[in-house]
């Protein structure tokens, strides 16, 4: 049977799960099409990977009415402690300093997915076809329609609007060809949840070393979410490793903060790029979360800018709703594209800029970078504008993410 929405997603993975969710609860009605089947042994993007939440996102999943089923599962972090493996170079990020309960929280992706998927169940706005795929699409004055391969047969959608949340890889963004700039980081991140033998009191490390950055966030349970980052030519080896022999090369890494690492879960890996669209939107097309950024995970801030993404586009469309306007119009959609594009990129050159400068391993580079990570520390409006870059409050922002609902 055809299909007809207002906003057509591309991608169910955690980006376009949230949007169908906020759009669904404010009354527009919005159909998903992801490839994955949320029950199967892949489910989209809600994967083993921990992901740590700003605060900024901590109040969008608030304002969705979400945040009492996650909070369970969220670890909150008190504290930031960035170091500098064999350097003087430190930085600390408190919560008191910041007047906040807590600078951000972690919970698996497995745990948003299925917070989203309930989410999205609740509405009868949404509709959810998975597994399905986005097979064609066509532009024209009035909507789009789109062919969408579905149980076997080819089932036509007609919506007002296309938004493409269909990750890294886009077809949609590859059929527009729109323009990416990218940069192989030849690094691989291996992630795992690890156990130690002292209690990790809501800290996060971001330990910066000589092969890579590794990262250690604090989750419920007492374990913590381990990042770490290696040459992609090293990836193969540290995948292999027995349990014990991953440990204790973890132990020389990271050091003894933690205690002694008791134990370590299943290890994923996953190549990094950064990756940026030339263009987010196009008559009819909006581009979201990685489909128009992908970054590195050293500073947690892909899915938190993604969703970002979610919360101004949520904006815009209400707008327009408000006032009558055809939100699938170029005019409406630019509004978007030029209200998310300094926050972008902004978070794209904090994020590429922290791998350059800690892939340096030059004296006066390291001895440089040390020195202004010892002056963030002391300096007070430095050390504010980190924190409000970590916590997402940089930039003008949409209504849920000021904590405010939709209707
Ligand atoms: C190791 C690691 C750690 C990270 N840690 C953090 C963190 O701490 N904090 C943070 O904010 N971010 C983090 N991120 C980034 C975050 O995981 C991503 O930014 C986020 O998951 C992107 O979500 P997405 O929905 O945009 O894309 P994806 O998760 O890639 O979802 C895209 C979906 O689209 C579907 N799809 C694709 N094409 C089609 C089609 N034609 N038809 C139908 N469906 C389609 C796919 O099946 C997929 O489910 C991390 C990333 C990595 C790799």
């Amino acid at each position: 049977m055809p299909v007809e929405t207002d906003v057509l997603i591309a991608g169910g993975g955690l980006v376009g799960a949230s949007l169908a969710c906020a759009l669904g609860q404010a009354g527009v009605r919005t159909c998903i099409v992801e490839a994955l089947s949320a029950d199967g042994d892949q489910p989209p993007g809600y994967d083993e990977r921990s992901i740590a939440l700003a605060q900024g996102s901590q109040r969008i999943f608030a304002g969705l009415g979400l945040w009492s089923a996650l909070a369970a599962d969220a670890c909150p972090i008190h504290t930031i402690h960035v170091s500098d493996r064999g350097h003087f170079g430190f930085t600390r990020l408190r919560r008191e300093q910041e007047g906040v309960p807590a600078l951000g929280y972690v919970a698996s992706a497995r745990a948003l997915g299925k917070v989203l998927q309930q989410g999205v169940q609740q509405l009868d706005t949404v509709e959810v076809l998975a597994p399905a795929q986005l097979k064609a699409f066509h532009v024209g004055a009035g909507g789009v329609q789109a062919d969408i391969e579905h149980r076997g047969t080819v089932t036509r959608c007609t919506a007002k609007l296309l938004v493409a949340a269909d990750g890294a890889q886009s077809t949609i963004r590859e059929q527009l060809g729109i323009r990416t700039t990218r940069r192989d980081y030849r690094q691989t991140a291996i992630i795992a949840n690890v156990s130690t033998d002292r209690a990790h009191n809501n800290v996060a490390y971001e330990r910066f070393t000589d092969s890579g950055p590794l990262a250690l966030l604090p989750m419920t349970g007492q374990r913590s979410a381990l990042v770490w980052t290696v040459h992609e030519q090293h990836c193969e080896e540290v995948m292999a490793l027995e349990d014990s022999e991953f440990l204790q090369r973890l132990q020389q890494r990271f050091g003894y903060r933690l205690g002694r690492f008791t134990r370590v879960g299943k290890r994923n890996a996953y190549p990094l790029q950064l990756l940026q669209a030339a263009e987010s939107v196009r008559p009819r097309l909006a581009l979201i979360g990685n489909a128009v950024h992908t970054l590195h995970p050293i500073a947690g801030q892909g899915f938190n800018l993604g969703l970002r993404d979610v919360a101004a586009l949520v904006d815009v469309v209400l707008d327009a709703c408000h006032s009558s306007r055809d939100f699938g119009e170029l005019p409406v959609l630019q509004r978007y594209a030029d209200w998310r594009q300094a926050d972008q990129r902004r978070v794209a050159l904090f994020t590429d800029s922290m791998v350059r400068l800690f892939g340096q391993s030059l004296p006066p580079v390291a001895w440089l970078r040390d020195a202004g990570m010892l002056a963030l520390d002391i300096c007070p409006p430095a050390k504010r504008w980190f924190g409000r870059m970590t916590m997402g409050r940089a930039g003008r922002l949409p209504r849920l993410a000021r904590g405010l609902a939709l209707k």
